[in-house]
């Protein structure tokens, strides 16, 4: 992969290649933006085009994507990248060796060592001190690159000495048209995946699209007439949502579901609609509920997605929210 081939993303990239252009490449970087939007991408093409052997150099700087250390990159196994994740699996001794041992040495073929450390905001003390004092006093031609979803749980003091680059979502658009390029998917199948995605190309491309369709089903099931029908055929379902952990993801798809009938309720563009194949269902929860219900539901749920971060009961959260519609369906229907 080259600069000139990563969709998106124009800010960061004009940053650092300008930036490569200019020799004023800082020896610590912040990547930041929601998981799987293409930051790791970003940050091996710029290893990558600092480290390539093209000569003469290309412009505007690049990596040619064919030299020997082009490819060592791409495959993993260039002497002076490494890539570091600092999953919360790792122990705090092993993380802080991890940090320590990457820099003891002067790049043995590039012109920099290059360390980037994915989910960078995992580190623990330990590890985050080392870092911090990595960064304060950098080795000769070294470069460090942070990437991180959090990036609010770095240590301000790491966060301040490294240049940040935020990485922000692609329109739905253009995730949609490099799908069907690239995946051949059909205009409704790469629709849907590019909404779902909420932009985040890494996710959409891997994304299983008939896989997501029958979770959403599972999860849409819990606003059915068949949950709804009984207090207790209700408690039942927000119980076995809860049960298999994927409150989250099942809040995610309720918060698409209400989202979609706020559009439809205020005559918005059908094209911003997630589950257009279920318009039919639409239309009929549309009907039925008036639209302060629709909004005051779709808070609810975005309240309850915050409750989930601070592990509030999910099943509770759930029971509440199926509570709530199921009395504002009644109350329209009596
Ligand atoms: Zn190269």
């Amino acid at each position: 992969m080259l600069f000139k081939n990563i969709i998106g993303h124009e800010q960061p990239k004009r940053f650092l290649q300008s930036a490569l252009q200019s020799g004023r490449l800082p020896h610590a970087l912040l990547f930041h933006g929601q998981d799987r939007i293409g930051k790791r991408l970003m940050a091996k093409v710029l290893a990558q085009a600092v480290n390539c052997e093209a000569a003469p150099p290309l412009s505007p700087p690049d990596a040619c994507g064919a030299c020997r250390s082009c490819h060592q990159i791409d495959i993993g196994s260039h002497p002076d990248v490494t890539m570091i994740e600092a999953t919360s699996g790792k122990g705090e001794t092993e993380q802080t060796r991890d940090i320590e041992s990457r820099f003891i040495y002067r790049p043995l073929i590039g012109s920099r060592k290059i360390v980037i450390l994915d989910n960078a905001d995992l580190l623990r003390q330990e590890a985050a001190n080392a870092l911090l004092k990595t960064i304060e006093e950098p080795p000769p031609d070294s470069l460090i690159i942070l990437v991180s979803s959090h990036p609010e749980s770095l240590l301000s003091t790491i966060r301040s000495r490294c240049q940040a680059l935020r990485f922000a979502p692609l329109a739905v658009d253009t995730v949609q048209d490099v799908l069907q390029r690239r995946r051949g998917l059909s205009d409704t199948d790469a629709r849907f995946l590019a909404m779902v995605s909420g932009g985040r190309l890494g996710l959409a491309l891997e994304a299983d699209v008939e896989a997501l369709r029958v979770e959403r089903a599972a999860f849409l099931e819990l606003v059915s007439r068949n949950s709804l029908q009984s207090v207790g055929a209700l408690f039942a379902a927000a119980e076995a949502v809860a049960k298999s952990e994927q409150a989250e993801a099942a809040l995610g798809w309720l918060a698409g579901w209400f989202r979609d009938l706020a559009i439809i309720k205020v005559g918005g563009d059908p094209s911003r609609l997630l589950n257009t194949d279920c318009l039919d269902e639409l239309n009929r929860f549309a009907t039925n509920l008036p639209l302060e219900k629709v909004l005051e539901l779709a808070e609810f749920v975005e309240t309850m997605e915050k409750g989930l971060e601070r592990n509030l009961n999910k099943q509770l959260m759930l029971e509440g929210l199926l509570l709530r519609l199921r009395a504002a369906l009644q109350a329209k229907a009596a």
